[in-house]
């Protein structure tokens, strides 16, 4: 039951702000009076007619003080005061009740629900501005000892006490809808060192620009605290995903290792962060902060500016996590990329009709890493535009030299993840790569998925139409898992489907996958558009597929992907 709202973090206690004070009277003339009253004494005024807007006003406004009249239409002074000190925000809002009604009981209700004071009508203009200088007073020294009492005095965070309350609520909170969060314990590395070489006033200045980064590294619902000394403690709510977590303490390392100036000197200081997660590492304040601080030392002990969350499993899954991320960032930096081609076929001719490019990773102690594994990383740390950007490039560039050794081929296929396709100049690019390759805009079709249409559709649609009106194939990719919905084949400019190779498999005897290849089948001759089967590795499958009108594939039945110098060898020859 603390207000924040006042002395929140960083608030200036030295220089408190002008008081707010909202009179609610219904007497237009009354409040008049009243608002040069009080304006005379340099405060701000709000005016309200009735309780009800006087509740309104004071929810949004938060005023210091506030002056009811007694006597209202709509909701009287004594019900909305009541009603306020009901309220967990404002309950502690001082409220002077004015009355014309000198009787004792309306003075004894005053008190009843909950006003400061009261004082009647005709209102004496002194000892009003006598006693909302005194209630005023009064409230701020309790604010000032509330605030004192749960927070730390050197940065203003919440100290213990209020962080417990914190944590209550936020355990009650993910109780109730069954959400996890997590309790990073942080300790700053060698706090005692810089302490104790620079001084005590060094240290309080390096604990307040400590609190300054995680302020502003984190968001503003995060609950961030001060348990003594270099102890910090945050609470990150609605973060289910250990990744989440991972990318915000990866941040916070980062902020806070940062060169700091303190005495002019550059101070280098780095942390250790121990991670537990509600609910799985306890469902108590204890439990949680306990094994935070055990997941702590863990940290120190790997060498510092480092993080450990509780439970060992986290920990090696963030481990491996980070080490990939950062191997990726270094490969797609140095071009540690291969491209292989795997050919398309047109089983009617019984030819090679062009090749799907596929991206592999030249790693240098795995080898060759499969796009599965790290397709997704790219994605999601926005690697796959400068490497989506390399493979079409790279790939148009290769398509170009076999056109030029003269072999004759259809068009190459090049897959664009949805980021890339959202965040990149993707035309500005593929209008680049015609340039500088010469090639046939037709030549080239892009590999898109239905979740790339679906995120942000208008857009899409944009990017699309520009693509097709360059002249550029578009293709539906692994058609038939996603929503498979034909309103994308009829509303966007699509040339080719893909049909799946999870349905490709176990045709014909699948009765289902063979019902499901069909109708798409169907679906795309009816609209006109080409059609290949992706993952064909058996005869029957290609029996199957001609029978009902499917005339391309692809597959281990021709090929694997194979690198350009292979495919030329044994696919082009
Ligand atoms: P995809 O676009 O559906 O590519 C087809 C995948 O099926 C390829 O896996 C290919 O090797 C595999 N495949 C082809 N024929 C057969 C077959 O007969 N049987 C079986 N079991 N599998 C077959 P790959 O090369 O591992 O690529 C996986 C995924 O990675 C691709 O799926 C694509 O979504 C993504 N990817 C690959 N290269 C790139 C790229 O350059 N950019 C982007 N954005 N994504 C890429
Ligand atoms: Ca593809
Ligand atoms: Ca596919």
């Amino acid at each position: 039951m603390v207000d924040s709202t006042r002395y929140g973090p960083g608030m200036d206690l030295e220089h408190p702000h002008i008081p707010v004070i909202l009179i609610a009277d219904d007497d237009p003339a009354i409040r008049l009076v009243l608002r040069h009253a009080m304006e005379q004494e340099g405060y701000h005024v709000i005016e309200v007619a009735n309780g009800l807007e006087a509740i309104q006003a004071t929810v949004r406004q938060h005023p210091d003080l506030i002056l009811m009249d007694a006597v209202m239409p709509q909701m009287d002074g004594f019900r909305a005061t009541s009603e306020l000190k009901g309220m967990e925000d404002h309950y502690n809002i001082p409220v002077l009740i004015i009355t014309s009604l000198d009787d004792d009981l309306s003075v004894e209700q005053a008190f009843n629900v909950g006003a400061c004071d009261y004082i009647t009508k005709p209102v004496n203009w002194s000892v009003l501005k006598q006693r909302v200088k005194r209630l005023l007073f009064a409230a701020n020294a309790e604010r000032k000892i509330e605030h004192l009492a749960y927070h730390d005095t050197l940065t203003g965070l919440p100290n213990r006490m209020l962080f417990m309350d914190r944590m209550d609520q936020a355990i009650s909170r993910a109780m109730r809808n069954q959400e996890n969060f997590a309790l990073l314990f942080i300790d700053i590395d060698n706090f005692k060192v810089i302490n104790d070489s620079m001084g005590h006033e060094a240290g309080d200045k390096l604990l307040i620009s400590i609190t300054q980064r995680l302020r502003e590294t984190l968001r503003m619902s995060d609950t961030i605290a001060r348990l003594g000394g270099d102890e910090f403690t945050v609470v990150l709510e609605n973060l289910s995903e250990p990744e989440a977590v991972i990318l915000v303490v990866k941040n916070l390392l980062e902020k806070i290792s940062e060169p700091i100036e303190i005495s002019g000197r550059e101070v280098h200081i780095g942390a250790s962060i121990g991670i537990s997660m509600y609910p799985d590492d306890g469902i108590s304040f204890g439990n949680l902060l306990k094994n935070a601080d055990t997941a702590m030392y863990r940290a120190k002990d790997l060498g510092r500016n480092t993080f450990q969350f509780y439970t060992a499993e986290m920990s090696e899954i963030a481990m491996r996590r980070l080490e990939l991320e950062n191997s990726l960032r270094n490969a797609v930096e140095s071009q540690d990329f291969v491209i292989f081609y795997q050919p398309k076929y047109d089983f009617k001719r019984g030819k090679c009709c062009g090749m799907e490019a596929l991206v592999r990773w030249d790693h240098p102690e795995k080898g060759i890493v499969s796009p599965d594994e790290f397709i997704p990383l790219a994605e999601e740390t926005g690697l796959i535009v400068p490497l989506g950007e390399w493979v079409i490039k790279t790939a148009c560039a290769q398509y170009s030299l076999w056109k030029q050794a003269g072999y004759v081929l259809n068009n190459i296929s090049i897959n664009v993840s949805a980021r890339q396709f959202h965040e990149q100049d993707i035309t500005g690019l593929f209008q680049q790569v015609l340039q500088e390759t010469g090639l046939n805009p037709a030549e080239i079709e892009i590999e898109l998925t239905e979740s790339t249409l679906i995120s942000n559709q208008r857009k899409a649609r944009g990017i699309i139409n520009e693509l097709h009106d360059m002249g550029l194939l578009i293709a539906l990719d692994d058609f038939g898992t996603g929503y498979a919905s034909m309103s994308y084949l009829k509303d966007f400019p699509i040339d080719t489907v893909k049909i799946d190779r999870s349905f490709v498999r176990d045709i014909p005897d699948d009765k289902e996958d063979t019902a499901i290849v069909k109708a798409i089948t169907g679906l795309a001759e009816a609209l006109g558009l080409s059609l290949i089967a992706e993952g064909v590795e058996t005869e029957q499958q290609i029996m199957f597929l001609k029978d009902i009108g499917c005339l391309h594939g692809q597959g281990y039945y021709w090929s694997k992907p194979v690198s350009a110098l292979e495919f030329e060898r044994t696919i082009l020859r």
